[in-house]
């Protein structure tokens, strides 16, 4: 059973007033599609992206084929030649059709357009985005309005694609905040690339793109990689870094940003063992995004269907997508990350348009072959990946002085222990600080004097803190302190000697 999707407006709330997100340049009005991460939310994702690197680069896993996993990473420029993206398919391809509203000035994709309405001439059309429920209904309730009805009739009414309309359709078309028919322009592509000029002259020469995906510095690099290490097939190249998508509609908090995180694996081997590897990335990658906290019914994993899938997805593997939640999404999930094969397409295509050809060519000693190996392709959003952590965490507790409390995964909080002296006097605060001092060197703790103890354990709770350890009379006269559990509040006693291993403990489990 699904529970009570969370309120999203009460989840950005928190994350604005307690440093978890803000609007960027937000003194200026803020620009649309662009978000920064406070003291409590670099943490968290912080948290998230030294997680994925220790747990793929640094991984001791053994592959489907016996061999040890073998992952190196890249660290490549944001700006690469203008090739790289015509190799891709980027320049042309990476387009988005988009339709305008000319009286509410919204831009909408086309493909997020559906239309309720009958399928007859001079039918009053009504478009909504899909998965909006406010938006479906306002759209049922203005065509019954209009029609003069008191309900739908299903025989005549029915929802469309807006990219089915036919251009007589269209005019009769009202958009989701308009009020008149005939204002929404046709699909349109857009290049999402966010274009700059590089060097002195701004002329068609020196055009470059900020990079809309991490992929390719790692394909580009493929040679380079190969020939400076001892990498062999299967292995891996791992990239984490910034990417930018001129989106037609930012939306959902930073699940659809312009500027964005990505967290990519491209994985190269040979052609015989593409559905094995597959298989085992996406379990892997299932079963990591669990690890972390995600790990009730709000994460799924979907496997395309065949005609959903990308233009170099081949047979026998596939494409399949994992999938939270959200609360703007529910009862529908979105995604976090994708597993798709690739195929060689991305490697031949560097090849052809580098001139390189067969000398870009893997030589696979052991089997004496040269070929371009095929790649599986886990590829994650860092920043999707912080908000499904924070959705997950926010949970409602009327008992509590918070009202609520966010509860991370150890290993994802962004302060794993607050240290507080009962009272700010007695000695117990010098006690407390050295407890703090050791602490810090390994984790982010927080030390905290001020208030009631009830208020340093709410503070604690909205910030997502699994566990608070406070000094008291008995600390000095038998060295223990009491821990205090976020999730069942319990409280238990341990010696002070034997904290910092205790939490280091929590933090690995
Ligand atoms: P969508 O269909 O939602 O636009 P996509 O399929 O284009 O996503 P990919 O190109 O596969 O996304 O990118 C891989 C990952 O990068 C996504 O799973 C997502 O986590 C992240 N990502 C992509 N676009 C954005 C964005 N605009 N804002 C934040 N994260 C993004």
């Amino acid at each position: 059973m699904a529970s009570e999707p969370k309120s999203m407006d009460e989840i950005v709330a928190l994350c604005r007033r307690r440093g978890f997100i803000f609007q960027s340049s937000e003194i200026y009005g803020g620009i649309n599609g662009f978000w920064d991460y406070g003291p409590l939310g670099t943490e968290l994702k912080r948290n998230l992206k030294n997680a994925w690197w220790q747990d793929i680069v640094r991984s001791s896993a053994i592959g489907p084929t016996g061999d040890p996993l073998h992952v190196v990473g890249v660290d490549c420029t944001i700006i690469m030649n203008p090739r790289v993206w015509e190799a891709s398919g980027h320049v042309g391809g990476f387009n988005d059709p988009m339709v305008d509203c000319r009286e509410s000035k919204a831009r909408y994709r086309a493909d997020h357009l559906q239309v309720l309405g009958a399928v007859e001439p001079a039918a009053r059309l009504y478009a909504f985005i899909a998965n909006d429920d406010d938006q479906r209904e306002r759209a049922q309730k203005a065509l019954l309005k209009y029609e003069r009805r008191d309900s739908l009739d299903a025989l005549r009414h029915q929802v469309r694609p807006f990219t089915a309309l036919s251009p007589d359709e269209r005019t009769r078309c009202v958009g989701p905040d308009a009020k008149e028919p005939g204002t929404l322009t046709e699909p349109r592509q857009f290049n999402l690339m966010f274009k700059t000029n590089v060097g002195a002259l701004e002329d068609p020469s020196s055009i470059a793109y900020l990079r809309p995906e991490t992929a390719q510095g790692i394909f580009a690099n493929f040679e380079n990689v190969v020939n400076s290490t001892r990498v062999r097939v299967p292995f891996g190249i791992a990239q984490i870094g910034k990417a930018f998508r001129n989106e037609v509609t930012p939306r959902n908090f930073t699940f659809r940003s312009r500027e964005f995180e990505q967290m990519e694996i491209e994985f190269f081997i040979h052609p015989s063992q593409a559905k094995e590897w597959y298989g085992w990335w996406r379990d892997q990658r299932f079963a990591w995004w669990q690890s972390i906290g995600l790990a009730g019914d709000n994460l799924q994993l979907r496997e395309h269907e065949k005609d959903e899938l990308a233009h170099y997805a081949k047979d026998g593997a596939g494409t399949s997508d994992i999938e939270y939640r959200f609360p703007f999404t529910a009862p529908d999930f979105g995604e976090l990350e994708g597993v798709a094969h690739r195929s060689d397409f991305d490697l031949r295509q560097h090849a052809e348009h580098s001139g390189r050809r067969d000398k870009a060519k893997y030589f696979d000693a052991e089997r004496n072959e040269r070929y371009f190996p095929h790649v599986i392709e886990p590829s994650a959003g860092a920043d999707r990946g912080t908000l499904a952590l924070l959705c997950e965490a926010y949970t409602k507790d009327p008992s509590r002085a918070s009202g609520v409390f966010m509860r991370f995964h150890p290993r994802m909080a962004p302060v794993k222990a607050g240290v507080f002296p009962l009272v700010n006097k007695d000695g117990l605060p010098e006690v407390a600080e050295r407890l703090f001092a050791d602490l810090r060197k390994r984790h982010v703790v927080e030390y905290d004097p001020k208030q009631t103890i009830g208020k340093r354990y709410a503070r604690m709770d909205e910030a997502g803190t699994p566990f608070c350890f406070t000094v008291d009379a008995d600390t000095l006269t038998n060295q223990s302190v009491t821990v205090r559990h976020r999730d069942s509040q319990a409280q238990e006693r341990i010696a002070m000697d034997a904290v910092a291993a205790w939490l280091d403990a929590q933090i690995r489990a």
